[in-house]
């Protein structure tokens, strides 16, 4: 066999938000986007299938496929190219251009489904075309090398990288990085609070769901969380705003929503540490124009997109 690249992922800087930080309270932000897709997904996307490879279900035929809102789709894309293995991604009609494009370039086959189901039309019509036989799923959701990869990358490497963890703040989605990181972080620190930061039913936060919105991600378990804080839209919007001009930190939306969790816990604390994941940089969410004018118009003009 010819000489593969390696999948191998070293390990985001964790950076103590300066200007931001209230008095007496460390927050510290792990900078997910120096992965090589940009997004914490990298993790995930390399874990399943490498666990899968490991278990002889991808050989030069296998047809791989997967709803994903993009940066998974995006990850997996990088993998399937180097893998040479073709893959398909469901992802909701209305997505924006920059992922379209990205997986494009990376080779992969992209299916729409309709934009009024959001992600969990993805997710049907990605498992209605699995039911064929013909594809291989690894299903982000349900998949408990989603959560391994959170556990021992992003997990492990804070409880390396920081001294104490009082609370770890991160948005929710498929709940691997709540489950995953979570489980490193009371391992070392057992004290240690898990906060899921989650958008109200009806508000898209490209990459976050809220659980009430019908549907639950098998890997997903309540009971290992201690706090889900709502984020609206408009907060989001306002948080990743303040990452730019207050840290010099151009993230996306998802960034804004963990802030402003992390913050609002921050301040109801005396002392401690705060520790959350920015799960990807500005770059592709330009299109959707909440970086710039007024606000009522970019939480307005979000609304109308579908983010996740
Ligand atoms: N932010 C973004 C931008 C994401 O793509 C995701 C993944 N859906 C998340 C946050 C949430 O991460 P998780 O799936 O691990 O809950």
């Amino acid at each position: 066999m010819p000489p593969q690249a390696s999948t191998a992922l070293a390990p985001t800087p964790v950076v103590r938000l300066e200007a931001l930080s209230p008095p007496g309270v460390d927050v510290y932000a792990k900078l997910e986007w120096f992965l090589p897709t940009g997004s914490l997904k990298d993790r995930v996307a390399v874990a399943m299938m490498e666990k899968a490879r490991a278990e002889g279900l991808i050989s030069p035929g296998t047809r791989l496929l997967e709803p994903s809102s993009g940066n998974t789709g995006i990850a997996m894309a990088r993998l399937a190219m180097l893998w040479g293995v073709p893959l398909t991604v469901v992802m909701p009609e209305g997505s924006s251009t920059e992922r379209i494009e990205t997986m494009k370039t990376f080779g992969t086959r992209i299916i729409f489904s309709p934009q009024p189901e959001g992600a969990n039309g993805a997710v049907r019509v990605a498992e209605e075309m699995a039911a064929s036989g013909d594809y291989l799923m690894l299903h982000q959701y349900a998949n408990p090398a989603n959560v391994e990869a959170h556990y021992a990358g992003t997990g492990r490497e804070i409880v390396t990288q920081l001294d104490r963890v009082d609370v770890l703040v991160a948005g929710l989605g498929t709940g691997g990085t709540l489950m995953g990181a979570g489980a490193a972080v009371r391992e070392s620190f057992p004290r240690a609070q898990v906060v899921a930061a989650e958008p109200p039913v009806g508000e898209l936060i490209t990459g976050l769901r809220s659980m009430e919105a019908g549907y639950i991600p098998p890997i997903f378990d309540a009971d290992r969380i201690d706090r889900r804080v709502l984020v609206r839209l408009r907060t989001t919007i306002e948080h990743t705003r303040l990452l730019l001009t207050a840290e010099g930190l151009f993230a996306g939306p998802s960034c804004g929503a963990a802030l402003a969790v992390a913050l609002r816990v921050a301040r109801e604390m005396r002392s401690g540490t705060v520790v959350t994941i920015f799960p990807d940089a500005g770059w592709k969410y330009l299109s959707t124009g909440i970086y710039t004018g007024p606000l009522d118009q970019a939480v307005d003009r979000a609304s109308d997109q579908i983010l996740w």
